[in-house]
């Protein structure tokens, strides 16, 4: 992978949506031709023999490699979205986030105990709503569950990946210290 390539084209946005905060922008990625196949081509080489049936995006950054990745590996694409916004029947999971709580819903038609799934964000910072998701998932009981970030932060009082345990089966493309 051209981990040079997307390095540079990942914007760094300082202190939103709150001082302190340095927000990584996807969003130049997505916008890059060249980014999207990388991203997309590392993505069908870390999955491409797993078998996977599903792959579940978290709203909304992660619908967009995640969905494309669907397609590529001929899987269906499931969406976790904010509360309200699914209009069928849905499965909840409740999480804490810095200050308060948080939802996330999936349909729950959208898998089945059948189902591999692949669970993808585009970032992995405190792990809090990927483990929310992660749990919701496996309330469908689905064969294996694996899941994906494009991009992991690794900084001081972030320890996402100690948050969701070695239990998972976690990848990320990029990791970034600052
Ligand atoms: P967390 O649940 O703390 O792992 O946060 C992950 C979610 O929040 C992802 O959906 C990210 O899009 C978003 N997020 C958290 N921190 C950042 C950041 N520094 N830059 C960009 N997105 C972030």
């Amino acid at each position: 992978m051209n981990t040079e390539l997307l390095l540079e084209n990942l914007r760094n946005i300082p202190d939103f949506p709150k001082p302190g905060i340095q927000f990584k922008d996807v969003s130049t990625l997505f916008k890059n031709p060249a980014c999207i196949r990388e991203m997309l081509d590392e993505l069908l080489r870390l999955y491409a023999d797993k078998g996977i049936t599903k792959v579940v995006g978290i709203e909304s950054r992660g619908f967009v490699m995640g969905a494309m990745l669907a397609e590529k590996l001929g899987a269906g694409f499931v969406m976790a979205r904010k509360p309200g916004k699914l209009p069928a029947d849905t499965r909840q999971a409740t999480y804490k986030k810095e200050y308060g709580t948080d939802s996330i819903e999936i349909h729950t038609d959208a898998i089945t105990p059948d189902d591999v799934v692949l669970i993808h964000d585009d970032l992995l910072a405190t792990g809090g709503s990927m483990l929310a998701v992660y749990n919701l998932v496996q309330e469908f009981g689905p064969k294996q569950t694996y899941v994906n970030f494009l991009i992991e932060l690794k900084m001081e009082g972030l320890e996402g990946r100690k948050f969701l345990g070695e239990k998972l089966d976690i990848t990320t493309l990029l990791t970034l210290e600052e």
